[in-house]
């Protein structure tokens, strides 16, 4: 195969191709992190996993940096390039819940609200990050942690297989039977490995739980994060959570002088009984 047209490219994919000619550039360019402002070639705004092979072979036969792009949260913006291909995901959404084999397959550029809301009804739930817009793909590829990792490991230790697009363009599964040294590689080895057009994740009995964010004066920090260093060491692995510093928003149940000022914080989440929850957090409380 020889170099290939930005129009042979936009005849072989189902969803957009977008170049800095289109109206669409930079809505199309932009990632969350706004200190990142790079320019691609071209933007693959792919539906399939057809696409997603096409925006690699495109990149490699015309000898382009190809960046993958999920849920776009990456910090350093690792889900785009300058004068590349980004194969964007953001498209590939959706969930399927098999609620007997208690497993659920995600597309590529889901987030974890997509996840959530799609595994929720069932009762159902694995690792995912503690903010609603990350995706499912960067935080699995790079191990993920959140607020059930106590109790069910980290994301990438829930993952059962992969469907993955390789650097020829094929599509292969990678589970512990197939391609295992790919599978291995992708549990925790970040987004190098190929581009994932969908994730399938082991699930456990969770729905309802019971939590939130409590707000400490900051100069009471080191005293927060020391009980929560000890509280956390024992406690039952139905219990997650993070201590950290934070900007209070202008939330309903925080007064309203005090918005904008700055706090320690503690995040908790039972996810064990429900009518347990006010004793487990109680210790955090006090
Ligand atoms: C607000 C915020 C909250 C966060 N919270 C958590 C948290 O609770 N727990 C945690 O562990 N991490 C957390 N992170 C870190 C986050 O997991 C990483 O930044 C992760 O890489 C983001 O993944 P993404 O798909 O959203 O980002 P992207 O920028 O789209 O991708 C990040 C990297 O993963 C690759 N990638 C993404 N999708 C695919 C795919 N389908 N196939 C192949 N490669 C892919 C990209 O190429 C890139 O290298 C948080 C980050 C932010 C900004």
């Amino acid at each position: 195969m020889g170099k290939l047209s930005n129009d042979q490219l936009r005849e072989r994919v189902r969803g957009t191709v977008v170049t800095a000619d289109d109206d669409a550039f930079d809505e199309a360019r932009t990632v969350h992190n706004a200190m990142i402002d790079r320019r691609p070639a071209v933007i693959v705004r792919c539906v399939n996993a057809g696409d997603v092979m096409a925006a690699v072979d495109f990149a490699r036969e015309n000898g382009l940096d190809l960046a993958v792009r999920g849920g776009a949260h990456s910090v350093p913006g690792f889900g785009t390039c300058d004068g590349g291909v980004v194969a964007d995901l953001s498209g590939m959404r959706g969930v399927r819940v098999d609620p007997v084999r208690r497993t659920a397959r995600a597309e590529g550029g889901a987030t974890w609200g997509d996840f959530n809301a799609a595994t929720y009804p069932f009762g159902l739930a694995t690792t995912g990050g503690i903010i609603s817009t990350t995706g499912v793909g960067g935080l699995t590829l790079g191990g993920g942690i959140g607020y059930l990792a106590r109790g069910l490991g980290l994301s990438c230790d829930n993952l059962v297989s992969a469907d993955v697009v390789t650097a020829d363009g094929r599509l292969v599964v990678a589970d512990e039977e197939q391609n295992a040294d790919l599978f291995w590689a992708l549990r925790g080895g970040g987004g190098n490995f190929g581009a994932v057009t969908s994730f399938e994740y082991r699930l456990a009995p969770v729905k309802d739980i019971y939590g939130g964010p409590m707000l400490f004066e900051l100069e009471d920090a080191a005293t927060v994060v020391r009980a929560f260093a000890d509280h956390i060491a024992d406690a039952p692995e139905q219990l997650g959570g993070f201590p950290a510093f934070q900007i209070a928003p202008p939330l309903p149940f925080i007064p309203e002088d005090r918005h904008g000022d700055t706090f320690a914080l503690v995040v908790a989440c039972w996810a064990g009984p429900l009518d347990e929850g006010e004793n487990a957090l109680r210790p955090l409380h006090d």
